[in-house]
């Protein structure tokens, strides 16, 4: 990876760590799920509004690193308005990503801000953090 793209990838987890997108509760909601990393003590809360298959609303509530922070930042700022079955594959293609294997991604490219979590893909501990929130999202599914 060039050293520029390490930079900026750095800047996106930095910006959404420190400036969470989406962050609190949807004033209406229809479904909702808790998340907890116990490895790293991160928490997530999160509250969606599913219309029509299409994720209306969603924001997400918590503490934790800034890894698990940036993710679930980055997740909301995804997922809403897409269809749900565009969110299970991207779901699918995230978890591929964090874990190294990026060959058949059919979401996500390079170019996209959720690249800037690849990196945690050297660290097993921080591979839960990246995907905390996507597992709570996929529970609140479940619903
Ligand atoms: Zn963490």
């Amino acid at each position: 990876m060039n050293e520029l793209l390490k930079e900026l990838y750095q800047e996106i987890i930095l910006d959404h760590g420190k400036e969470p997108r989406n962050f609190g509760e949807c004033e209406t909601h229809n479904k909702s799920a808790h998340g907890h990393n116990p490895l790293c003590g991160d928490k997530v809360s999160l509250t969606l509004f599913v219309d029509d298959d299409i994720i209306k609303d969603i924001k997400f509530s918590g503490e934790g690193c800034a890894i698990s922070v940036a993710s679930a930042s980055l997740m909301t700022e995804k997922l809403k308005g897409k269809k749900l079955s565009y969110a299970e594959n991207m779901f699918k293609d995230f978890t591929d990503l964090v874990k190294g294997s990026e060959d058949s991604l059919s979401t996500i490219d390079e170019d996209d801000s959720l690249y800037a979590l690849k990196g945690v893909k050297d660290f097993p501990m921080r591979v839960k953090c990246a995907t905390l929130a996507w597992h709570t999202f996929k529970n609140a599914l479940k619903e």
